[in-house]
């Protein structure tokens, strides 16, 4: 069985008037990310990290902030798309590990809900989904509160072993 990895790191600014959205779960928070989408920072590193792993590039050569069409976008469909790409490849996914690294809100209640948004949006089982959230004990930007950052690794398999 073929396998191949990927990596993806994205970081959004605090300050926008707007819903907290994290792995597509609706986050009560009292200030948004600043984002041309919605600013999902977890669906955009899973989306780096796919697009890696297959050697595609990124997110923002796929979706473009630059395009009117992604104004507001759902990140939701912006990973599927990429996990399409992925599909027409022949490869699916194996697993994925995921690190939120935010000072606040707190996040361990919305950990279940999100490996399930994950799962659900990339049709596997949330055993497949692993969501991790730390802060960094108030250093740096993200301790600051300036913004939010997420980390995540993904394992892509050959569906029948024949990939070149
Ligand atoms: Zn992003």
């Amino acid at each position: 069985m073929q396998i191949r990895v990927g990596h993806g790191y994205d970081v959004h600014k605090w300050g926008a008037d707007k819903p907290l959205i994290l792995a597509g779960v609706d986050i009560p928070h009292h200030i948004g990310l600043i984002a041309h989408s919605d600013g999902d920072v977890v669906l955009h590193a899973i989306t780096d990290a796919l697009l890696g792993a297959m050697a595609l590039g990124d997110i923002g050569q796929h979706f473009p902030d630059t395009d009117s069409r992604y104004k507001g976008a759902d990140s939701m469909l912006l990973l599927q798309e990429a996990l399409r790409l992925a599909t027409e490849k022949k490869f699916a996914v194996a697993n994925l590990d995921v690190t939120v690294v935010a000072q606040a809100p707190k996040l361990a209640s919305y950990i279940q809900p999100m490996r399930e948004s994950i799962a659900s949006g990339l049709n596997i089982t949330v055993d497949a989904v692993n969501v991790k959230a730390t802060t960094t004990e108030k250093l740096g930007f993200v301790g600051r509160e300036e913004g939010i950052a997420c980390h995540c690794v993904i394992l892509m398999a050959a569906q029948d072993g024949t990939q070149k």
